[in-house]
């Protein structure tokens, strides 16, 4: 299930599923899917997706209704992950291996941006999988800093119809996959 209501504000785009699956055998092929974080993850197709392909897996959101779409959707699967609601900017998490997540981009004013997950993902995890606009990879080398981007992947994604404002059933865009590492004195950071 996806999201019931979408907030345009909170830039609710469910990752499609062609998407998920793309990165999160990306994650598994480089063995990084062992103790996973989904910052930001709605209805939790890729926290849940991490846990299918064997890691520990939690979800965080700030948004209630979507958190328990997503407990609904582990449940129907029957996977276990824990999920917690919170906000990216204050929660503090340990012992997290690797971050997937599908930030909203910021084109709203009052979502939190992608600068802002960014930041919380390379501070708790050694390696991050996140998408992003096309063309953005000055913006994620510098927000991310010192870690480092290793691979981009460019990734089709079918947007479907889920506000007003969209003129098409589904619209597919470009993105960007990064897989970003985070490392410390040289070696990789290890909790
Ligand atoms: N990762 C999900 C949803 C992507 S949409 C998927 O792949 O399907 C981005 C999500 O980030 C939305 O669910 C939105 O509610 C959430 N979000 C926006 N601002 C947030 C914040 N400050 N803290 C936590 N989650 C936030």
């Amino acid at each position: 299930m996806g999201f019931s209501n979408p907030s345009a504000e909170k830039e609710q785009y469910a990752t499609p599923a062609s998407v998920a699956a793309d990165l999160l055998y990306r994650a598994y092929l480089h063995k990084d899917l062992e103790s996973v974080c989904d910052l930001g993850c709605g209805t939790g197709v890729l926290a849940i997706g991490s846990a299918l392909l064997g890691a520990s897996a939690v979800g965080v959101e700030i948004d209630p209704v979507s958190l328990r779409t997503a407990r609904e959707n582990a449940s129907l699967i029957g996977v276990d992950v824990e999920f917690i609601m919170g906000d990216v900017n204050s929660v503090s998490l340990r012992g997290i291996k690797t971050v997937v997540m599908n930030p909203p981009f910021g084109a709203q004013k009052a979502s939190a941006g992608d600068g802002a997950f960014l930041r919380k993902a390379v501070e708790i995890a050694n390696v991050v999988y996140s998408i992003h606009n096309l063309g953005s990879e000055g913006f994620i080398r510098r927000t991310v800093e010192p870690c480092t981007i290793e691979e981009i992947y460019r990734i089709k994604f079918p947007l479907r119809r889920c506000f007003a404002f969209h003129s098409k059933d589904v619209k597919t865009i470009e993105v960007e996959l990064y897989r970003i590492m985070c490392r410390r004195n040289g070696t990789i950071r290890l909790e």
